[in-house]
């Protein structure tokens, strides 16, 4: 029977006109639903099954309980209310009683709902004058399916199709198929150690359900598909872009210029954490090996991921190969440059052509705003290979920047960073033998992602977790208030803060609508704090319309501790770096979300002292539970969870439309265990069997399903 067993791609070329009952009509209907194959059709999973041992007869209703009811429409009719709503009430008859059912507001009703139609509601029974009565029930059209469970398909409503209509075909569809049988791509002893049952039972089992057991089984297997599918597609293009590229092999540290990363490592005011020496262990060992590294390193703020960019770097250097860091914004591209230049201030390298025989080790910030003879002079350094290390943004890449031998690419925050960039990166590498080799990328994140999302939005990276705050940091205590009282606590600890020598951040109003109206927000704040809270304190304001040497300014002053308090806008998000500040206001709270507060407040909690963070919001504020999640824990990864439990992961997905036609049955909040084991069973796939060329019915399945453009949203994040 396998032999003959139809695939996915076979019941693709059925149309679904082939099955009974589908004429013009029909065929409409359903494309508009996007079902124009059998295997459309089959993949177009119910939203819901009613089980109908659970229903109740109306006669046993008791008023104040939830209680799914199937009956047969005995009346329909539609009114105006007085204060001009519309009303559609319908008399629901089972043979024991009568329910009463009043819709308001959903007028098209009257023209869904027929006489004699059967129907499940579900709802609360209300006694309403002497009867009993259901408002705005959720409604299904079971139609005359018989059976225990009733499966109930998507958006069929208001669609030209019921929902029985659509199970009607789906039965037809299994039947026809049931001679032949529906193949399976993967092999029965896999599924068995899998836990999985097959997917023809799965198929039949999600639409026509024996049981609520079974229906779970094959819901199972089938988000299976979907995330292995996935899987399958990152790996394999993991490989090829290994397999297609050539890396290069970095210095160990016997060169010429020693160990460099050795003695940086060695010369650090602190001993690096456990999880930072384990880190760049795994990236060392990347950048010694012939393949080009593709890494993300995710550290919550503050966790120390410029030690490791650095060291990362400095394998390059000491090779006598170039290194550079992008970061997301000029002022941000800035901070890094003064850092890093700091860090490597004192460093030689061997250079045969001066008279001690050595060089200091060079490092440039290369923006928009460094022009004239000082651009040119680094330019000149970046294509003759005396400037070692440069800093700059995004621009770097894509401008006509020429290097001499770059070898090493560290990009800071992954979600600007999109595959066009990646792209363009490929072409400025260093020719090895004649040929172009692809640099090694290292790309930070400080947006911790919860591991299985991380595997499906970055599964073509490796990844690697700075899980260990340097020692020494105080928790920062974190406080919601909410209203112009309780906000006086907040402005009395920043003042409390100044005259204990510290400094505070305010945090200014998002506007996301318009930069314009954010600045204005902001000088507005700064004009307010001045002549009232904040008054005879030295204030700086500082927002992303000024120009760099404006920002620059202010931020040498609050660095210098010439300012007290930097009113800020969301400029300051990643990268500012001043120890001594302990305190950060941050108004409106409630328009930020959990990542970026997280973001925010990791301003603070950089130095030895105690530090908090108040999250202000207007009076009367309802329940938030994102502001909760934020006085509750500082930890990054744990935040990370409680935000994608809350927004849902269609976020995480650029489009979420896309993410939807891949992933309909399959959760990254609740399979996550599924995601890993796919991943694995993906991996040992691979390794025995690079090309898929054993596995070609799988291989025919991802190029059925997943067409390299629905595939990119993975990719641009
Ligand atoms: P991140 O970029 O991950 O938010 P940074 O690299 O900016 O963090 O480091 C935050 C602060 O911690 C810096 O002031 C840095 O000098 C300090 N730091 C980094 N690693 C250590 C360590 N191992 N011990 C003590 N302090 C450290
Ligand atoms: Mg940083």
């Amino acid at each position: 029977m396998t032999e003959t067993a139809l695939t996915l791609r076979d019941l693709a070329e059925i149309p679904v006109t082939r099955l009974k009952g589908v004429g013009d009509k029909r065929e409409e209907a359903l494309a508009k639903l996007g079902i124009t194959s059998v295997l459309d059709l089959l993949m177009f999973y119910p939203r819901r099954w009613v089980d109908r041992t659970y229903e109740a007869r109306i006669s046993d209703l008791v008023p104040g309980e939830e209680t799914l009811v199937i009956g047969s429409v005995r009346r329909v009719d539609k009114r105006q209310t007085k204060n001009r709503r519309t009303m559609v009430n319908v008399s629901l008859g089972d043979g024991t009683g009568r329910l009463g059912i009043t819709f308001f507001n959903q007028p098209w009703r009257a023209s869904q709902l027929k006489e004699g139609m059967t129907l499940a509601v579900f709802g609360k029974a209300d006694m309403y004058r002497n009867q009993l009565q259901m408002t705005n029930p959720i409604v299904d059209m079971v139609g005359d399916q018989t059976g225990r469970i009733v499966p109930i398909y998507p958006h069929s409503e208001k669609a030209d199709i019921q929902t029985w209509e659509l199970a009607g075909l789906v039965r037809n569809a299994l039947e026809r198929c049931a001679s032949r049988g529906i193949s399976d791509p993967i092999d029965v002893e896999m599924l068995a150690k899998a836990g999985l049952i097959n997917r023809f039972d799965a198929l039949r089992n999600i639409h026509l359900p024996e049981s609520m057991e079974v229906r779970k089984q094959a819901r199972d297997r089938l988000a299976f598909d979907e995330v292995f599918r996935v899987q399958a597609v990152l790996i394999g293009r993991k490989r090829a872009l290994a397999m297609q590229s050539i890396g290069i092999a970095h210095n160990r540290g016997d060169g010429p210029a020693g160990d460099l990363v050795g003695r940086f490592l060695a010369t650090l005011p602190f001993k690096p954490t456990g999880a930072q020496q384990r880190v760049i262990k795994e990236i060392k060992s990347d950048l010694f090996g012939p393949h080009p590294m593709h890494r993300l390193l995710q550290g919550d703020v503050g966790s120390g991921k410029t030690v490791v960019a650095v060291a990362a770097m400095l394998v390059a250097v000491q090779g006598g190969m170039q290194a550079a860091i992008m970061a997301p914004t000029e002022v941000l591209a800035e901070q890094h440059a003064l850092g890093i230049k700091s860090l490597l201030a004192e460093f030689e390298l061997p250079d045969a052509a001066t008279l001690m025989g050595d060089r200091p080790l060079r490092v440039e910030l290369l923006t928009g705003s460094v022009t004239g003879a000082l651009r040119k002079s680094i330019m000149a350094g970046l294509a003759d290979g005396t400037v070692d290390i440069v800093i700059g943004t995004h621009a770097l890449i894509q401008d006509a920047v020429d290097f001499s031998r770059l070898g090493v690419v560290v990009v800071d925050e992954q979600h600007r960073f999109g595959v066009e960039q990646r792209a363009a990166l490929r072409d400025k590498g260093a020719e090895i033998d004649g040929r172009r080799s692809t640099p090694d990328v290292l790309v930070m994140t400080a947006t911790p992602i919860p591991r299985t999302a991380a595997m499906t939005v970055y599964g073509d990276l490796d990844v690697s977790v700075l899980d260990e705050l340097p020692p020494g940091r105080t928790p920062i205590v974190t406080k919601w208030v909410d209203g112009p009282i309780n906000e006086v606590g907040a402005w009395d600890d920043v003042r409390d803060a100044a005259a204990a020598g510290q400094q505070a951040y305010v945090v200014c109003p998002l506007v996301e609508e318009s930069a314009k109206l954010e600045v204005a927000s902001a000088e507005e704040t700064i004009e307010r704090l001045a002549a009232g809270e904040l008054k005879g304190m030295r204030l700086g304001l500082l927002h992303g319309r000024m120009t760099p040497s404006e920002k620059d300014r202010v931020m040498s002053q609050f660095r210098a501790h010439e300012l007290d308090v930097l009113v800020a806008t969301t400029v300051i998000e990643v990268g500012v770096d001043v120890p001594n500040a302990t305190v950060m206001v941050i108004l409106d709270a409630d328009r930020f979300g959990i990542a970026q507060l997280h973001q925010l407040r990791g301003r603070v909690g950089r130095g030895g002292i105690a530090s908090r963070c108040w999250l202000v919001t207007s009076d009367h504020t309802e329940e938030n539970p994102r502001l909760e999640a934020l006085v509750q824990s500082t930890d990054g990864f744990l935040l990370a969870e409680v935000d994608l439990e809350i927004r849902g992961e269609g976020t995480l997905m650029s489009t979420a439309q896309k993410g939807e036609n891949d992933l309909r049955l399959a959760s990254l909040r609740s399979d996550r265990e599924m995601v890993e084991r796919a991943r694995q069973l993906v991996q040992r796939m691979i390794d025995s069997d690079p090309n898929l060329d054993r596995h070609q019915e799988l291989r025919d399945e991802l190029e059925l399903l997943l067409s390299p453009d629905d595939l990119d949203y993975l990719f641009k994040s």
